[in-house]
């Protein structure tokens, strides 16, 4: 099947922008939910890792070009991509097929700080971690960086420097506290959880709506079954009401729904049927 990966929301344009399918454990991935039961839903590699998607999301305004999340990047080890099962860097070269060089971008959004969400935020030039988006301001919760450079002995091996502090020095950096229109109908909004500042992000343009959840739930069926989080979640309960708060948003407004890590729905539209919630593929 052919997935399409770009489509129009209103008066924007929205493409879904691969840096790679990564491989990561499936405990990790569907947290307290027993293998027995996962697995019905999600094949595994014979090393238990299931495959991750690394869907970034390019959004099209009139004027501006913003690109939501930056996948693992360039940066990793020989070791790292074994671990994770990413040969190489995917996200310029898909860049490129749709027209867009790195100068190209004037904002970068990090849902979160994990290196799969933001470790094409930089680029090695001459051994030395530089911004990717020379022109780009890059928009982080201030929450989510203050936890990410001050890691502690959980987050130690998520929260990675060299992703992070040549934004700031730089001086690429917006921090925003809360809910923050970015531009014009492009708005962060707090799904906190996964992290204590993990930020999805709306787009709302002519009537229509969409959310780019990230990892508060970055697949479909994490969404569909409010207990499904993943282990890395510092406030799981959290995470479950947040679920379902953003579920009855979406259902009264018929939201687009983007999957940043789901191999199979990158795109969806929540259906209840005899008060069961469901993906249905938009
Ligand atoms: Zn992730």
């Amino acid at each position: 099947m052919t997935q399409q990966r770009t489509r129009r929301l209103g008066n924007v344009v929205l493409h879904l922008v691969s840096d790679g399918i990564c491989w990561m454990d499936g405990g990790a991935i569907f947290g307290v939910v027993p293998k027995a039961i996962w697995q019905r839903v999600a094949e595994c590699d014979p090393q238990n890792r299931v495959p991750m998607e690394l869907n970034c999301l390019l959004i099209e305004t009139c004027d501006e070009v913003i690109l939501v999340n930056t996948g693992f990047g360039p940066k990793m080890s020989p070791k790292e991509r074994e671990i994770y099962r990413v040969p190489e860097s995917r996200l310029l070269a898909n860049l490129a097929e749709l027209g867009f060089g790195p100068e190209d971008i004037h904002i970068v959004i990090n849902t979160h700080l994990h290196p799969d969400h933001c470790g094409g935020n930089t680029t090695l030039v001459d051994g030395k971690p530089v911004p990717t988006f020379p022109k780009a301001t890059y928009v982080v919760q201030e929450q989510e960086w203050h936890d990410a450079t001050h890691p502690n002995e959980r987050t130690r091996a998520v929260y990675l420097a060299e992703n992070l502090l040549p934004l700031e020095e730089r001086q690429q950096l917006r921090l925003i506290r809360g809910e923050e229109h970015i531009v014009e109908g492009i708005r962060c909004l707090p799904t906190p959880g996964h992290t204590f500042g993990h930020q999805s992000v709306v787009i709302e343009s002519a009537g229509e709506a969409a959310i780019y959840l990230s990892d508060m739930a970055p697949w479909a069926v994490h969404l569909e079954r409010l207990a499904w989080t993943t282990a890395f979640d510092v406030q799981p309960l959290q995470t479950v009401d947040v679920k379902r708060s953003i579920r009855q948003w979406a259902l009264r407004n018929d939201a687009l729904l983007i999957f940043e890590h789901d191999p199979r729905v990158p795109w969806g539209r929540l259906r209840e049927e005899a008060g069961a919630v469901r993906v249905a593929e938009a």
